[in-house]
């Protein structure tokens, strides 16, 4: 039985034990009457060494075929390597080859390659250390999402991929559609659905009908955005976090959110410490310190009014100008939790204009009860808000805003039938992996990236 090279590190398999392990050739070092072969299985970031004979009779025939790239298995004792890089080692018994790997052929060489040259090889890509280590952050931080909400007991929701109402994103939505794309004058009522559909933006107002009866759910899915932002924290297709909180207010759904993203990063910490460390080293110094110090302070609080009175004082020239009732860009949101506060930052309480019509309106007239959680080096990591409960002033919200009464009549009669104050919000998967990795661009924390003009994996 195959022992996985994680369990053979990790749970100190005994020495003199035989074991086979099968994996990936990393490094081939001839030392003419033995060879050391580093594999590497991705089940943690360490390769296992193995030390191959010459002793042994296949030696001379297998030896060529084994180069980095190639797939085998080995059997033999665990034995304490006297290297100083590893505490154990393999002595081969036999060898295994699964797949050989033309060294001349094979893209990934020992040097190290830029990311932007990786992108294009998402085939080959995982079995470098740093893809390897972004893919299983990835999965623990997916599993302590499931986690913490599990223990919170919030419900795990499905909301449609494909939805009919084009409500939230307007010109940001893929279109769903049969039709000929060549034909002239499309009539969506012959289309599939009856109607015109799209890739969902959010899962949120869905989430919310699902909260309006079962009290605390959470969705995880994709989710697509068409902006053509060629930005390093923009993807075509990412993953959403929403949980949805009913009898919640705004103060709820910050502490939610503030103890979600510490759990992240705490659970991360404990069980991808390896990988982090490695982070640490080659990719952001001072990435462990900096997420410990997220895991044990408290984030700042601050009202968007007085974010804006910041960065008006800030010595700083930003691109964009600022003043009351701007959206903030993403130097704003990194001057704030970068520099100024030089921590998470939660900001609340928005102006109502450049915020969506579902946010609940606060008594002076002019704000809503949004938050935004801003962090350093990313900017807006989680948008979440109290929604609106009231329906006539949910009505008047929507007239307003120019939307038609129509298309949101579902929305409208949760808050006609048993309306609840509810809050939620929702977190950028990949922003997060990015936020606990210390990686530069979203493209390298998701295994297949869709963004303007790719979509080959
Ligand atoms: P931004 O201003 O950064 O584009 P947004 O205001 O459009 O974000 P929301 O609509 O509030 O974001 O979406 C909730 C969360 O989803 C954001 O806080 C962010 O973490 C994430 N997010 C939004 N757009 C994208 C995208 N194109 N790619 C990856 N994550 C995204
Ligand atoms: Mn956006």
């Amino acid at each position: 039985m195959r022992t996985k090279i994680k369990d053979i590190l990790h749970a100190k398999k005994i020495v003199g034990q035989t074991v086979t392990v099968s994996g990936w050739v990393r490094t081939v070092r001839d030392q003419k009457s033995f060879a050391f072969i580093e594999i590497n299985d991705g089940s943690t970031l360490a390769n296992l060494q193995i030390v191959f004979d010459s002793s042994l009779p296949s030696y001379a025939e297998l030896l060529p075929q084994i180069t980095t790239g190639a797939s085998l298995s080995v059997t033999g004792p665990l034995v304490e390597s006297p290297g100083k890089n590893q505490a154990l080692e393999i002595k081969a018994q036999s060898i295994h080859i699964h797949g050989p790997c033309s060294a001349e052929r094979y893209p990934l060489q020992k040097k190290r390659h830029s990311f932007e040259f990786l992108r294009t090889i998402a085939h080959l890509r995982p079995r470098t250390n740093t893809q390897g280590a972004v893919l299983r952050v990835r999965n623990a931080l997916s599993f302590a999402t499931h986690l913490f909400f599990q223990q919170r007991g919030f419900i795990y929701v499905q909301t449609p991929i494909i939805t009919g109402s084009d409500a939230e994103g307007g010109g940001q939505m893929f279109r769903v559609t049969t039709l000929d794309p060549m034909a002239a004058n499309k009539d969506y009522s012959k289309d599939f659905f009856g109607k015109p559909a799209f890739l969902t933006v959010s899962g949120q107002l869905e989430g919310e009908i699902v909260a309006c009866a079962l009290s605390d759910i959470y969705t995880f899915g994709p989710t697509f955005r068409a902006e053509n932002s060629n930005t390093s924290r923009h993807l075509a297709e990412f993953w959403m976090i929403e949980p949805e909180m009913a009898f919640a207010d705004l103060p709820a759904d910050m502490e939610c959110a503030e103890s979600y993203l510490k759990f992240c990063v705490k659970y991360a910490l404990e069980h991808c410490f390896d990988d982090l460390e490695f982070f640490d080293k080659f990719i952001e110094n001072g990435l462990v310190q900096r997420l410990q110090h997220v895991a044990d302070s408290p984030f700042v609080h601050l009202t968007y009014t007085k974010a804006i009175e910041i960065l008006l004082k800030a010595p700083k020239q930003f691109e964009f100008p600022v003043e009351w009732g701007c959206d903030l860009q993403s130097e704003h949101e990194r001057f704030l939790a970068e520099e100024h506060c030089k921590k998470p930052v939660i900001l609340t309480d928005y102006p109502a204009q450049i915020k969506a019509f579902y946010m609940r309106a606060n008594t002076d007239g002019k704000t809503v009860a949004a938050m935004d959680i801003l962090v350093p080096k990313i900017g807006e990591i989680i948008g979440g808000s109290q929604r609106e409960e009231r329906l006539d002033v949910l009505e008047k919200k929507i007239a307003a805003m120019g939307l038609k009464k129509e298309d949101y009549w579902w929305y409208l009669e949760l808050r006609e039938f048993g309306s609840v104050p509810h809050a939620g919000f929702g977190l950028g998967f990949e922003r997060l992996v990015l936020f606990i990795t210390g990686m530069e661009n979203i493209r390298d924390v998701i295994p297949f990236p869709r963004f303007p003009g790719s979509a080959e994996f």
